[in-house]
């Protein structure tokens, strides 16, 4: 491998770097001149507005997706002895939060097109323990809904959606967050909106305040309006709950980021429709799909590889992507190979073998729609070239 024929950028591609506007600067700024910094006026109103944009019957702001799930698990009550189906292609923290509650997570298997947890074997792993399946709209991609669903009425178990990715996602022309479950979303700096750090649970209303309860010490009334003119000193710590409210400042870039999704999300679609155009025809990569009923959000663009036509395995390819100045990713080392779980209960690779499989093939390409066309189409060259110079 050759980096002599190839025009190697002397500015690097990053990764997802977030876009922030003036507008978000401005009110940031405007909260910290005024008199609450931490859950308040600009928390409530960002609640409101994400609701009325998702059509999601309730919403409560939380410090993080992880939050978001933990606290899912927790108002749903599921504990020690229970047991909690999700994907091993996910992110650490959908998992993580099983074992903060005492329960058990079982790992699955996903689909090979969409890479989304297959509901054929979450209906193998259920079990008369399983208190909840935690689907994972993987890259946005929202899961088959339905079908998970109906696996989930019939056995009596609850559906919390991770929706990390799914901010502006639909499901058979519905807003990912409109349904009764609990879902999480993220707005962590490289997800598809941010608040620095930060997320949102949706879900039915009884749901939601029960979250949003635990996510602030257990106290029966909010803290905000306990220092409002018309609010009292008492409250009540109904349950022992958490830390892990969203401050004003969050929600201040958050409902700024909120005005600019829509255009965000057409910039992103127009990217990955040149990433796709880019990969045409070209027999050594996979290009990511998206299902007929399904808006993907475009979280993230995830090139699988055909390895049978390369001299070299994925690990190579990322250094040499790398190498032409590409900021690039792998999505995820799945959960079950992690130490931790495979120690504790036995997993070895090959036990999840589609997602195991897909794992070792798999590159995540830079996308935000802070992107230029130039800079993408950069991406497209130095793929190109490290396919072209390592066919077998
Ligand atoms: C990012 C992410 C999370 C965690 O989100 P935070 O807001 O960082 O806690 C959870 N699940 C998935 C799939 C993610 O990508």
């Amino acid at each position: 491998m050759s980096l002599a024929e190839f025009p190697v950028r002397s500015q690097f591609v990053p990764f997802a770097p977030p876009l922030i506007g003036e507008e978000e600067i401005a009110e940031v700024v405007e909260t910290l001149r005024g008199d609450w910094l931490t859950t308040g006026p600009r928390t409530r109103q960002f609640q409101a507005e994400f609701a009325d944009t998702f059509a999601a019957p309730a919403a409560t702001a939380v410090s993080s997706c992880t939050a978001g799930l933990h606290l899912a698990l927790a108002a749903l009550g599921v504990g020690p002895g229970d047991e909690v189906v999700t994907t091993t292609l996910t992110f650490c923290s959908t998992a993580n939060v099983v074992e903060h509650v005492g329960a058990r997570p079982v790992l699955v298997d996903v689909e090979p097109d969409t890479l989304n947890i297959d509901p054929a074997a979450v209906e193998r792993a259920l079990s008369p323990r399983t208190k909840a399946i935690v689907p994972v709209h993987y890259c946005g991609h929202a899961v088959d809904l339905d079908a998970i669903q109906a696996i989930a009425d019939q056995h009596g178990v609850a559906v919390i959606e991770d929706a990390a990715h799914a901010v502006h996602a639909k499901y058979k022309g519905r807003w990912i967050g409109s349904s009764p479950n609990l879902a999480a979303f993220s707005f962590y700096p490289t997800k598809n909106m941010t608040t620095g750090e930060g997320g949102m649970v949706t879900g039915a209303p009884d749901l939601v305040e029960r979250v949003a309860l635990l996510s602030s010490h257990g106290m029966s009334r909010d803290a905000w309006k306990r220092f409002d003119r018309a609010g009292s000193w008492r409250y009540d710590v109904v349950a022992p709950g958490f830390k892990y409210n969203m401050t004003d400042i969050q929600a201040a870039l958050g409902l700024r980021q909120l005005d600019r999704l829509g255009a965000m999300q057409a910039r992103r679609r127009q990217l990955v429709a040149r990433y796709d155009a880019g990969f045409k025809g070209n027999d050594q990569v996979q290009t990511p799909t998206e299902r007929p009923e399904v808006e993907s959000s475009w979280h993230m663009y995830v090139l699988r590889i055909n390895l049978e036509t390369l001299t070299i395995d994925r690990d190579r390819f990322f250094d040499e992507v790398k190498a032409r100045n590409v900021g690039l990713s792998v999505h995820y080392i799945p959960v079950h190979t992690h130490p931790y779980y495979a120690d504790k209960y036995g997993y070895r690779p090959g036990d999840i073998p589609v997602a195991n499989e897909n794992f070792e093939r798999m590159v995540t390409l830079p996308l935000s729609p802070k992107h230029t066309d130039d800079e993408i189409d950069y991406v497209v060259e130095a793929v190109t070239d490290v396919l072209r110079q390592s066919r077998r």
